[in-house]
């Protein structure tokens, strides 16, 4: 008898800092279109762990720029409602010995890196690993030579922020910790997080977590050629819908890989 392929589930995952683009809507069709294909599931994830930055009224209004568009989710998962997961995969890391509190400020870690570091920033030079106090608002970094070195893998990564103490965790830890907890198998997202992946299935390895596949596409931008932000000009879905669009040939064109006039890809 057969084997049961694994079932594919693949999600979207919206940061609620403002309204989405066709960039996103790229990312969300894709993703959708790729399990429904598979009779997977799809995963809608709210990734409001940011509280200073995130608004509730951007979670409505992406729930409903997704339901105009025709994209419809297996399960919602709103990321703060996820605390006590993230909580213990830090600590687990912690007990590991693989984070440092670190209280270095943007200013100081810019003066005292060398090389900038893809767009991304200055790659964090250790200053204070080994360090062991922790006050309140610290951030807890990933000690990358000592993670690497036990999962064997070699290469040049920053010390990632992976929490701040009284805080709760950030991105890069939130992602994975949910991603296996939703029984992610495929994630589909932007070439802007290329960057991110391996650190995440590092991560994974460490938290004896499943790797789900990865794909990134290329990035959409407008008639600048720069690509999309959320404040570019016209690029929303809300732009797009009071422009008239047609959501079911707008989510043609996109798994179709055609995109609106107006907009181009971004250079990689
Ligand atoms: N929340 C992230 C963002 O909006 C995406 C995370 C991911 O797809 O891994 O950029």
């Amino acid at each position: 008898m057969a084997e049961h392929p694994q079932d594919i589930v693949t999600r979207f995952a919206p940061s609620p800092t403002g309204r989405l683009h066709l960039g996103h809507a790229l990312s969300a069709v894709l993703s959708h279109d790729f399990a429904r294909a598979h009779r997977g599931r799809f995963v809608l994830r709210i990734e409001d762990i940011d509280t200073a930055r995130c608004r509730t009224e951007f979670t409505d209004a992406i729930l409903d720029d997704l339901r105009w568009l025709g994209i419809d989710w297996d399960r919602l998962d709103i990321q703060t409602d996820r605390a006590a997961d993230h909580a213990a995969a830090l600590d687990r890391l912690q007990a590991m010995g693989l984070l440092y509190p670190c209280t270095c400020t943007r200013a100081e870690i810019a003066a005292s890196a060398s090389a900038p570091h893809g767009g991304a920033g200055p790659i964090y030079p250790g200053t204070c690993r080994g360090r062991t106090d922790a006050p309140e608002g610290a951030a807890w970094r990933l000690d990358m030579a000592k993670a690497s070195a036990i999962v064997g893998v070699s290469g040049r990564h920053d010390d990632v922020v992976l929490a701040r103490k009284g805080l709760g965790v950030a991105y890069h830890l939130a992602v994975v910790v949910d991603d296996a907890a939703a029984g992610v198998t495929d994630v589909i997202r932007g070439a802007d997080l290329l960057s991110a992946t391996p650190v995440q299935n590092l991560l994974q390895v460490l938290l004896g977590l499943p790797v789900p596949r990865y794909t990134h596409h290329p990035l959409v931008a407008g008639s600048d050629g720069k690509r999309l932000a959320k404040r570019t000009p016209g690029a929303t879905l809300a732009d797009l819908r009071a422009a008239g669009a047609d959501p079911a040939l707008l989510r043609n064109d996109l798994r179709s890989g055609r995109l609106p006039v107006g907009f181009g890809w971004a250079d990689a």
